[in-house]
């Protein structure tokens, strides 16, 4: 794979939405539903009750009434949390904004991915409102096939977010090394992919970064979508979002077009991830990114004849130029694409509690087995600094450089 994948940003929003979670409704996990609210007249765009949260894993299934009663008893009475709390083990990744560590929770015992982002950098970036927002994404959200945040909190230089550690790496390191995976192979893939999709739209969140560098692999092999700093919330209409901002070659037309997007993109870019995962190729791929933006907009994609006619049906469904023709535009979304015939047979209730087999199975000799990550991040240094910040802020600190609304402990 050859693609340069990069992030941009040309034009924000025309107006950020104040994303923030109201302090009565800070106890979270209390009762039998938790509220995500937008600051946008002040109107409840996602209710989510019991019904959108799911165990992620045997452990959390025993401690989850513990956590839920203590989280809404008092946040002070749980230790706080500061880059102290954890062993630094290695960088497994490198995302935009930041690196990735795998970490030791010391007193747990408990394995953690660490992203950390410099405050300097996200600022001087104008990346604040998608740091916001992604943390804001991660903790309304609970579904087998998306990324658990434990905690988020800060120093006065950084911001860390401890998420669910995937031993099995990114999708995209597995098919560098085998190229492609067969229609099986990547029917379950999809599958898993389009229900946390599903499910992140019935919340009135687009991804618009689906690509096989965010979708990690579990040490069962399932997947697990990581990186919500692209997302968008309360996207209730269909052109409601403007920005220009993806991975260039995943970008659906309209998006290139700026003439306003909505949960169909995510729907275009399961295309390209379809295409890429069959043939180790981009079905659209340019000498320059104006000769890209350009084929997205104009180009048919011809389909090698190794391809089935169910998944060409597919395909050619998802890489309809006009987001109002396309499969998964109308109001059933997700629906409309599991309905497909490339999907016959599939059970989808085996496929959300984790039934079906995956192909793959991550082969870990241990538990910090790194097999699965780049060389490439395995050689960067763990800097001490990373671990040694001064002056971390706690819950309730108004520290100067403390961002607001950001802590967060599950
Ligand atoms: P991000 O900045 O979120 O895109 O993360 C950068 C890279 O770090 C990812 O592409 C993964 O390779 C790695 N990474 C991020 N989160 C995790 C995680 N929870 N478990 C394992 N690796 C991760």
């Amino acid at each position: 794979m050859n693609t340069v994948h990069f992030f941009f940003f040309f034009f924000f929003d025309t107006f950020f939405r104040n994303f923030y979670l109201n302090k009565n409704q800070k106890n979270y996990y209390n009762g039998n539903a938790i509220n995500c609210t937008l600051n946008d007249t002040n109107k409840k765009y996602s209710f989510l009750n019991n019904d959108h949260l799911y165990m992620h894993d045997a452990e959390e299934k025993v401690n989850t009434s513990i956590h839920r009663r203590s989280y809404s008893a008092s946040n002070n009475k749980k230790d706080v949390i500061r880059p102290e709390s954890f062993n630094f083990i290695k960088v497994i990744g490198v995302g935009s904004y930041g690196k990735v560590l795998l970490v030791r929770h010391i007193k747990q015992n408990k394995l953690y991915a660490m992203k950390i982002l410099r405050k300097e950098n996200i600022i001087s970036m104008n990346q604040l409102e998608h740091t916001r927002i992604e943390r804001n994404v991660l903790k309304c959200v609970s579904h087998p096939f998306i990324v658990k945040m434990y905690y988020a909190f800060q120093t006065s230089k950084k911001l860390y977010f401890i998420l669910e550690y995937c031993p099995g790496g990114e999708l995209f390191f597995h098919l560098s090394k085998i190229r492609f995976v067969n229609e099986k192979s990547a029917k379950f893939y999809m599958c898993e992919i389009i229900l946390a999709l599903q499910y992140l739209h019935e919340l009135n969140i687009i991804y618009r970064d689906l690509k096989p560098e965010n979708v990690l692999i579990d040490e069962q092999g399932h997947i697990k979508l990581t990186d919500f700093g692209l997302s968008k919330e309360g996207v209730t209409e269909s052109n409601s979002a403007k920005s220009l901002c993806g991975t260039p070659e995943y970008l659906a037309p309209e998006i290139v077009h700026q003439t306003g997007h909505g949960k169909a993109v995510d729907w275009w870019s399961l295309g390209i991830m379809l295409y890429e995962m069959l043939t180790g190729n981009l079905p659209f791929n340019g000498k320059s990114r104006s000769d890209l933006f350009e084929k997205i907009k104009h180009k048919k994609v011809v389909y090698p004849c190794s391809f089935s006619p169910v998944v060409v049906d597919l395909l050619k469904k998802l890489f309809e130029k006009n987001p109002k023709k396309r499969l998964g535009y109308g109001i059933k979304d997700a629906e409309e694409i599991k309905s497909h015939a490339f999907f016959k047979n599939v059970n989808w209730d085996d496929v959300l509690n984790k039934k079906v087999k995956p192909p793959f199975k991550p082969n870990l000799f241990n538990k910090i087995d790194l097999q699965n990550f780049d060389k490439e991040f395995l050689c960067l240094s763990l800097r001490s600094s990373d671990r040694h910040d001064s002056n971390p802020t706690g819950f309730d600190s108004n520290t100067i450089n403390t961002i607001k609304d950001f802590n967060y402990n599950f």
